[in-house]
């Protein structure tokens, strides 16, 4: 129990977390006598998620991979407790002793320029979001125009005022959008640009489904001089794998993306991008702007992710598609209305469902995790800003169920299980035990040197 003072300490304290889940854990402290102790309860808690979302759940977060056992163990090597900022390179370094690590980061950024068939690469970004700041820091000024997708039609906040973007003081101007087609309105944005003279323009998603115009956006805004930013946090893999656009050889003058979605490494950021005039800029954005120690056990195993990206990315991502593509249309076919119906549900990792008529994103995704299927709840493009935490769409994704070796028929399976719950309106507990019968045997990672492909 926490004492009286720290009840009075902290019931006069704003929190935004969730203020019963931070007693709890108070009350966990107090009861510890020892270091052993306080380790014990927090290693417990890592176990058991370890156990059920890592064993026992049908995991289908649209941004998560599972790394392989090489990339896994990787990030708890010996070099993670190094510092080394800078660039590569003895005279680019404050730290003497980093030949090892020099290397290290080498490799990674040739093997990342090598998946992405770029001229330029950085391994030094903690997070994607970091990513887009480079960008914003190198590319543009306070005070210019940018166009961004909105977060409704799938657009992410790091491009929003709310994010990178606003805060580095751009002026966000929407790009118009087909709510029905889910792409860009090309014809819309052709009439609109040439009056907002927008000096980047990004385009990428989190909610992603089909391509973009990206050449012809390009086109459009190079009257100009402006550039296109695509932002492929969600795409990066099926990028490397040959399985999306390649905005790069389409126009984009520079690419970031999160190394931990469909690109299957350790969560972080990548970068890339081919004109030389842009590396003075953007690596300066980099160090010493954004980012000092940068974590080289992080950049190891990225190098390693990066090297399963050339060898399984196309295979790989080939199969994640074709699982988001027959899962949305098994969904469909249990009667849940999943967007682009007409036009193949998807060309991407995820199928989003509208989930309106079973109780909205935030109550579905809920009810989904008491039978271990976990999903999440998104916005669909007519939501209003009103329903921003109760959203009335279920994005789903399947880059961890192909990469422990699930294909076409399981996503029948999955749509059975959702089908139940949401449709049929059985009890989650009642689907429950068959959902972790189903998964127990998916315990190996594929695309990897360790297991290659399945059967
Ligand atoms: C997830 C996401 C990001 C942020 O990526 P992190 O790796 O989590 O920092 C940025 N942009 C888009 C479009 C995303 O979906």
């Amino acid at each position: 129990m926490p004492t009286q003072q720290q009840v009075e300490q902290n019931s006069g304290q704003f929190e935004v977390h969730d203020p019963t889940i931070l007693a709890g854990a108070r009350r966990i402290i107090e009861a510890c006598q020892s270091l052993e102790e306080m380790q014990a309860a927090v290693v417990a808690a890592v176990k058991r998620n370890e156990e059920w979302r890592g064993q026992r759940c049908i995991n289908l977060l649209a941004p998560e991979a599972p790394t392989s056992p090489t990339v896994r163990a990787l990030l708890a090597s010996e070099v993670g407790t190094r510092a080394a900022e800078g660039h590569i390179g003895a005279v680019n370094r404050w730290f003497a002793g980093t030949q090892y690590i020099d290397e290290i980061e080498a490799l990674c950024m040739e093997l990342l320029k090598k998946a992405f068939r770029a001229n330029y690469a950085d391994h030094r970004l903690i997070a994607s979001m970091i990513g887009n700041m480079t960008v914003y820091t190198a590319l543009a000024e306070p005070g210019d125009i940018i166009m961004s997708a909105a977060q409704p039609v799938g657009g992410h906040s790091s491009n929003r005022p709310d994010g990178p973007a606003g805060v580095r003081g751009l002026n966000i101007v929407d790009i118009p959008f087909d709510p029905v087609e889910l792409e860009v309105d090309l014809d819309l944005f052709r009439r609109m640009a040439p009056l907002v003279r927008p000096k980047l323009v990004t385009l990428g998603l989190s909610m992603t489904l089909f391509p973009f115009p990206i050449r012809a956006m390009h086109d459009i805004v190079a009257e100009w001089g402006a550039r296109i930013f695509f932002d492929g946090a969600h795409q990066l893999g099926l990028v490397a794998g040959g399985q999306f656009q390649d905005p790069l050889r389409e126009g984009a003058a520079v690419m970031t993306g999160s190394a931990g979605k469909t690109f299957s490494g350790p969560q972080s950021g990548i970068i890339v991008w081919d004109d030389p005039a842009l590396t003075e800029p953007m690596t300066h954005a980099i160090f010493p702007v954004l980012a000092a120690t940068h974590q080289v056990n992080r950049v190891a195993a990225l190098a390693v992710s990066a090297a399963e990206m050339i060898t399984f990315g196309q295979a790989y991502m080939a199969q994640i598609v074709r699982n988001a593509q027959a899962l949305g249309a098994a969904l469909q076919e249990r009667g849940i209305p999943m967007l682009g119906s007409h036009k193949g549900f998807t060309r991407t990792h995820q199928t989003i469902a509208n989930v309106r008529q079973f109780g909205g994103g935030l109550e579905v995704a809920q009810r989904l995790a008491r039978a271990n299927l976990i999903t999440n709840k998104n916005l669909l493009p007519d939501d209003q800003p009103a329903d921003w935490d109760r959203p009335s769409g279920l994005r789903l994704g399947t880059i961890e169920v192909t990469r422990l070796g699930m294909k076409e028929a399981e996503m029948e399976t999955i749509a059975a299980f959702i089908g139940r719950v949401l449709v049929e309106n059985e009890a989650p507990e009642s689907v429950l035990e068959e959902v972790i019968e189903f998964r127990l045997p998916y315990q190996t990672v594929y695309y990897c040197a360790d297991n290659g492909l399945p059967a």
